[in-house]
C-alpha cells in the first residue's frame, strides 16, 4: 500500500477522517455546539448595536458544521489570522474526491425533497476575497442538483436603478422562493466590505449595516429560509499563485481583471473588513463558516457536507398523495 493510501486508511480505522456519514452524527454535534440566543442577544446589543427579540419557535435547528470549518462563535470577537487556509484535515485528496461525491449524492436527493415538499428554502452565501474560489465551489458542489430548484445570484457593482434603493433591495429579490435552494455568489456582505475598504459611504452609513443586515438575516429565517454563510479563506501567497496562474495560461485569461491587481493593495484592509464583518453578524440562526480554502478538494468537501448535514436536518418531505392515487388508471 502506497504511503498516501496507508495513511488514509490508517484514519478510517481510527475514525478520525472527519468525514463520515453517520446519521447520529450532526444532531449529537448539533447540541454539543449550539450557542446560545440569550449570550448572542446580549453580545449584540453591544457590538451590532441591536438585541432582536429571537422566536425561539421560527428558528431552524442549528447544524453543525463539517469538521474543518471554524464556526464564528456568536457574541465572540472573531480575527481571520485565527484560521490557517492551508488546513486539508490531514485528508487523502482522491479519498476526498470520492467523499464528495457521496456529499452530492445526498444534496441532490434532499433538494427533490425541498422542492416537493415547498414550505421551506435554503439560501447558501459564499464571500470571498478576489480570485477565492466562489465559483469553482459553486460548480463543485451543485453539480447535478435540479436546475429547476436552485437560482445562483452573483453580484455585481450596483446599477443606477439599484443604488437609488437602499441596500438591501437587490438581494431581498434574489432571495430563494419556497422549494428553493438560493446561492449568492457575493452578497449583501459586499455593503460592508469593498463599500468600507473604498470609503464608498460614510462610516456611519456601514457602521449601521450589521444590525440590519442581522435583522435582515432574522426575517428571512423567521419566513422559513434557513441561511448558510460560508467564508472562504485563502491565503495572500495562496491569491498570488491564483493570479499568476490566470496571467499565465490564456484559457484563463477572460478571468484576469488587472483591476485584481489593485485590489490585492488593500488586502490588510480586506481582512479587517472580513474579521469585523463575521464578528457581528454571526447569529445562533445564522452563523458565519470560515473554511479553509488553499485546498479546493478540501474546501469543496466539508462545504457539500456542511449543506448536506443541512437539508438533512431540515427534514424535507414529500407532500401527502391524493387519497387513492395508488388504485387510480390511466385510460387508454
Ligand atoms: P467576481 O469577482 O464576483 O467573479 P467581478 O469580477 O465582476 O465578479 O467583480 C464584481 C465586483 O463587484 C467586485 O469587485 C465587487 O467588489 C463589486 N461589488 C459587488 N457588490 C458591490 C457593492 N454593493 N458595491 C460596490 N461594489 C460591489
Amino acid at each position: 500500500m502506497s504511503k498516501k493510501h496507508r495513511k488514509t486508511d490508517e484514519r478510517q480505522k481510527a475514525g478520525t477522517t472527519g468525514v463520515t456519514n453517520s446519521p447520529d452524527r450532526s444532531a449529537a454535534a448539533a447540541r454539543r455546539k449550539a450557542p446560545s440566543s440569550s449570550l448572542w442577544a446580549a453580545a449584540t446589543s453591544e457590538i451590532a448595536g441591536t438585541a432582536p427579540a429571537l422566536v425561539a419557535a421560527h428558528l431552524p435547528a442549528p447544524v453543525a458544521a463539517a469538521d474543518g470549518i471554524v464556526t464564528v462563535a456568536p457574541g465572540r470577537r472573531f480575527d481571520l489570522a485565527e484560521v490557517d487556509a492551508n488546513a486539508d484535515g490531514s485528508l487523502d485528496k482522491d479519498w476526498a474526491k470520492a467523499a464528495l461525491a457521496t456529499e452530492r449524492a445526498r444534496i441532490q436527493a434532499l433538494q427533490e425533497k425541498l422542492y416537493a415538499e415547498r414550505q421551506r428554502s435554503l439560501l447558501v452565501v459564499f464571500q470571498a476575497i478576489d480570485t477565492g474560489g466562489k465559483d469553482g465551489t459553486i460548480r463543485a458542489v451543485f453539480e447535478g442538483v435540479n436546475p429547476q430548484g436552485c437560482s445562483v445570484a452573483s453580484f455585481k457593482v450596483p446599477s443606477i436603478e439599484e443604488r437609488d434603493h437602499d441596500f438591501l433591495w437587490r438581494y431581498h429579490q434574489r432571495t430563494p422562493a419556497r422549494g428553493m435552494i438560493g446561492v449568492f455568489n457575493r452578497s449583501h456582505y459586499e455593503d460592508v466590505l469593498v463599500v468600507r475598504v473604498k470609503d464608498l459611504v460614510p462610516e456611519p452609513v456601514w457602521q449601521a449595516r450589521y444590525g440590519l443586515i442581522n435583522d435582515f438575516e432574522r426575517l428571512l429565517t423567521e419566513s422559513g429560509t434557513h441561511i448558510l454563510k460560508f467564508f472562504l479563506h485563502i491565503s495572500k501567497d495562496e491569491q498570488k499563485e491564483r493570479l499568476e496562474a490566470r496571467i499565465a495560461d490564456p484559457e484563463k485569461h477572460w478571468k484576469f481583471d488587472p483591476a485584481d491587481l489593485v485590489e490585492r493593495k488593500s488586502w490588510d484592509a480586506y481582512q479587517t473588513a472580513f474579521s469585523d464583518a463575521l464578528t457581528r453578524c454571526s447569529t445562533p440562526h445564522a452563523p458565519w463558516y470560515v473554511v479553509p480554502a488553499n485546498r479546493k478538494w478540501f474546501r469543496n468537501l466539508i462545504i457539500a457536507r456542511t449543506i448536506a448535514d443541512t437539508l438533512e436536518a431540515m427534514d424535507p418531505r414529500f407532500p401527502e398523495a391524493q387519497a387513492g392515487v395508488a388504485e387510480m388508471t390511466v385510460p387508454d
